[in-house]
């Protein structure tokens, strides 16, 4: 297996240089709500095992994850809170067949605006289900560390990367075997940043909210798609 096996998504990729390699501890309870878009039509089984390992990451951070299966292109479940897509509480994932021109080794990109918020991140399906890493993980657990990971970078902004955990740019046969072992996961000061910048814009958006009610003008809700900076790959 070749020592470069696997490329994730950069969003400005330098790297955390603080981050550490301890173990993540919950800080507090915090809960986020992502809508599953299933464009490439994965399999239900697939999903399951993908969710329950991402749930696992994100408990592991103090962050309750909800997953919301947002049906196929030809049949969208009519579940309203799919498309209620809100920074930071409830982002979005969309299962994307592929891209031709991108990397084989790329499986997903996230989206952040000026802020480094963001709601939006796809996972290229295509080349994930022909991964060499389909020999240490299923196709399942893979996808469940990628959204764990595009994830990551939606909720802890700008320059995400880390020399250790999941929010490694390239992933490594060891980093394979710990998640294998569910042992890949965010650092102590990615968990302590995610929790910190959660609250802060839950904050920020509350305060809005309430002086919307009060006649006040409302700074924008979600970040729009322009302006968007794109992933270096
Ligand atoms: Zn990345």
């Amino acid at each position: 297996m070749s020592r470069k096996i696997l490329l994730l998504t950069a969003v400005l990729g330098s790297l955390l240089g603080q981050a550490t390699a301890a173990r993540p501890r919950r800080v507090g309870a915090v809960s986020l709500t992502v809508s599953v878009f299933n464009d490439a039509e994965i399999p239900i089984s697939v999903l399951r095992t993908a969710r329950v390992r991402a749930e696992a990451v994100f408990d592991e951070a103090g962050i309750a994850l909800t997953w919301l299966d947002c049906g196929t292109p030809g049949h969208r479940v009519a579940d309203i809170d799919c498309p209620a897509i809100t920074y930071p509480t409830h982002l979005s994932v969309r299962l994307a067949k592929g891209r031709g021109h991108r990397s084989e080794d790329i499986f997903g990109v996230s989206f952040l605006d000026h802020r480094g918020q963001g709601n939006y991140a796809s996972v290229y399906m295509t080349p994930l289900a022909s991964s060499k890493a389909l020999g240490v993980l299923s196709e399942g657990e893979l996808l469940g560390y990628v959204i764990v990971h595009e994830l990551g970078h939606l909720l802890l902004g700008k320059n995400s990367h880390s020399p250790e955990g999941v929010m490694r740019p390239v992933w490594q046969f060891e980093d394979l075997k710990k998640a294998a072992r569910g042992t890949l996961l965010f650092t102590s000061s990615q968990v302590e940043r995610m929790q910190a910048r959660y609250l802060s814009a839950s904050l920020q958006r509350s305060t809005a909210v309430s002086r919307a009610n009060n006649g006040y003008l409302s700074p924008s809700g979600s970040p729009s798609m322009v302006g968007l900076i794109p992933p270096s790959e």
